[in-house]
């Protein structure tokens, strides 16, 4: 009798587990919605406020691009520089190296807390690169770490209920490695301290160097969902190379197009069918409301991206947006 009720109860724990497991399965399987570093196309990039924005749009996922700093902090900023999007040149004059360019990696976490950050711009113009986002100079922003970030996204899950994932890249492995930084390790250690170890964690690592991915991977031993980013310059042939170490790839949207016919309807490359032969699946960035890339509307442009092209998952500055859209679909 006694015996009957544990095995009962047994079955109800591997029941759980397991349709917990599949949850995770079909959450990566469905179409996804990676907000691009955060709420971008109304708050200055990379900011926490426009990852709190960002998070209140429910995306599935939130972008973190990381350089380190001096003392070895993983930052959440776009470029090694800091030229574009903050006041350095007017804190910092004399800390530019030989090529004008003021590297993120030349100040510590404290020198670069002073900063504060802007909407993107052009340095020698002063000129806002989206005229129409947040304005240029307003309000004050700060730059901040990983883990800030990764605890801002933790703690809303916690007090919302929901369950955001983050979606770090590392950004330019080899001029770290030429600095004398291993920003791979330094951020695959941050990751383990906060859950993020294994593919069913709400974690995907990004990359556009296909050497360090698969050197994290191979060597380093991250059991991550792993997304090898490629650029238009890529060759579509060594799309079996990154399926030996990567779950995914992250192409430019333009590389989903081929060109258009005699009708002047759309032809799309055969990139994504391809990856999704191999088992990858495809994120493919950068969906902007304000630039569409000669496509009439924005719906349009996700129509064409998502149902067209047949991706897995966008980067998107505008998620909002493109969840109103999946929602309708
Ligand atoms: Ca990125």
């Amino acid at each position: 009798m006694y015996k009957n009720i544990i095995f009962i109860i047994f079955l109800i724990i591997i029941g759980n587990y397991n349709s917990k497991s599949q949850n995770k399965v079909v959450q990566k399987s469905k179409k996804i919605i990676i907000a691009h570093r955060g709420a971008s196309g109304y708050l200055p990039e990379h900011t926490l406020e426009s990852k709190a924005m960002a998070y209140a749009m429910y995306p599935d996922f939130i972008e973190q691009d990381l350089v380190l700093s001096k003392d070895g902090v993983p930052i959440v900023i776009h470029d090694i520089y800091l030229d574009d999007i903050t006041d350095v040149a007017q804190k910092f004059p004399k800390k530019s190296r030989n090529d004008d360019h003021f590297y993120v990696i030349d100040f510590t976490y404290k020198e670069l807390l002073q900063l504060s950050v802007f909407e993107r711009f052009n340095p020698k113009t002063k000129e806002a690169i989206f005229p129409n986002r947040f304005p240029y100079g307003k309000s004050q922003f700060k730059l901040h770490s990983l883990q800030d970030e990764i605890e801002l996204i933790q703690g809303l899950n916690k007090s919302t209920g929901n369950d955001i994932g983050i979606y770090p890249e590392i950004k330019n492995p080899e001029f770290h490695h030429q600095e004398g930084k291993d920003i791979s390790k330094i951020v695959l250690k941050i990751l383990s301290e906060y859950q993020y170890k294994t593919k069913s964690d709400n974690c995907i690592l990004q990359c556009f160097d296909a050497t360090e991915l698969k050197r994290i991977r191979k060597e380093l031993n991250s059991e991550l969902f792993l997304v090898q980013l490629i650029g238009l310059k890529e060759n579509e042939n060594h799309l079996k190379e990154f399926a030996t170490y990567a779950d995914g790839i992250g192409p430019w949207i333009k590389q989903l197009i081929k060109g258009y016919d005699d009708n002047g309807n759309l032809i799309f490359s055969d990139l994504v069918e391809k990856a999704h032969i191999l088992g990858m699946q495809v994120h493919a960035y950068t969906f902007r409301a304000d630039q569409l890339e000669n496509i009439p509307t924005f719906e349009k442009l996700l129509e064409i991206g998502f149902y067209g092209a047949n991706i897995d998952g966008a980067f998107t500055d505008f998620p909002d947006k493109v969840v109103e859209f999946l929602k309708n679909e």
